[in-house]
């Protein structure tokens, strides 16, 4: 079995242009509702805190070492203002996928 690929910045950057988020909807009260997850990988990540003061739904907090945390994942409308603005590729959204080959519209 082959060991696992390093993720690379080159390819995080490619995977970021390629993998534009399409959003799952989830019925909810009548409506539908688009959901994102965020990921944020801590090894590239130096706390610029950019994440945090640009989401406009306040997804994206610090701890107390300055660094992101998501917060209310949920809220995310998947605008990638803080996957395209991070300056390290440290944080890619994606579509959320709440149960995988159902409630595909
Ligand atoms: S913008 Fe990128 S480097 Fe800066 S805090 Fe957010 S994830 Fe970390
Ligand atoms: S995609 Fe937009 S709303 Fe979602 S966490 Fe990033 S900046 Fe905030």
């Amino acid at each position: 079995m082959n060991p696992p690929k390093k993720r690379t910045k080159q390819a995080a950057k490619k995977t970021m242009i390629a993998n534009k988020p399409r959003a799952s909807k989830q019925k909810q009260s009548g409506k539908v509702k688009e959901l994102y997850d965020q990921t944020i990988f801590r090894d590239w990540c130096k706390a610029c805190g950019i994440c945090s003061a640009f989401c406009p739904k306040k997804v994206i907090g610090r701890d107390n070492a300055g660094g992101p945390v998501v917060e209310r994942p949920d809220d995310c409308i998947g605008c990638r203002f803080c996957e395209i603005h991070c300056p390290d590729f440290a944080i890619t959204i994606v579509e959320r996928n709440v149960e995988p080959g159902r409630n595909k519209a």
